[in-house]
């Protein structure tokens, strides 16, 4: 697949986790370019998860020789964030808070570090809305008021181009942590409900291996 960024520029990537990352990292290295990676997850609970994540994220990053700017772990405010929305399903309201939450984030550091362009693999999985992703990152960069020229949001469709088949494959070769459930204390307990009401079922492991067709 040919990328063709907004713009020239450094590329600032949100990741949300090694397993959405691993073919849009590879997809981007091959065509030419070096993005630097923000993490910065703060909605995944509890630590333990979310350090298992992180380091992760750093082994693959390592093996491109990627730099990775590590935001710092606020669940609290995250909590403060999604108040009120605790019982939304996922792809709702809460999800686009949380994304905007989190992409605000990388959009300050972007602006503040000279970055051209910014984007993210939360998209990656089919168990996101595309468009709730995107319009979440263009509300991001309009909500910082930099002083500089602000980045340009990358729509970028991360699931064409054979992403989608990669992803898989990266898992599977890289042996990424199997994520169960997405992150946050909310989808932790909505996997558990729904693990207790279709007894021992298998679909949670979807989040990772992307074996469902929603
Ligand atoms: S389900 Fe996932 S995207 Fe939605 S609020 Fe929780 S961590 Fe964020």
């Amino acid at each position: 697949m040919v990328l063709q960024p907004p713009c020239e520029g450094k590329i600032l990537l949100h990741a949300c986790c090694a397993p959405c990352s691993g073919a849009i990292v590879e997809c981007m290295v091959r065509s030419g370019f070096k993005p630097v990676i923000f993490w910065s997850n703060s909605n995944i609970y509890d630590r333990k998860e979310y350090e298992l994540r992180r380091a992760e994220m750093l082994r693959y990053a390592a093996q491109y020789g990627l730099e990775v700017v590590d935001d710092d772990y606020d669940h609290p405010a995250w909590l403060e964030t999604v108040r009120g929305l605790e019982r939304e399903p996922e792809r709702g309201k809460r999800c686009l808070q949380c994304f905007r939450y989190r992409l605000e984030r990388a959009a300050r550091y972007a602006a503040a570090n000279g970055f051209s362009i910014l984007t993210t693999t939360l998209a990656s999985s089919r168990w996101k809305d595309k468009e709730q992703v995107n319009a979440a990152g263009r509300a991001a960069l309009a909500a910082i008021n930099s002083a500089g020229p602000d980045p340009v949001w990358w729509d970028q469709d991360w699931r064409k181009g054979g992403l989608q088949i990669r992803r898989s494959e990266i898992i599977r070769e890289q042996n990424f942590y199997n994520q169960t459930f997405c992150g946050c204390d909310f989808s932790k307990l909505q996997q558990v409900e729904s693990r207790g009401q279709a007894g021992h079922h298998d679909a949670d492991h979807a989040h990772q291996l992307d074996q469902d067709v929603q």
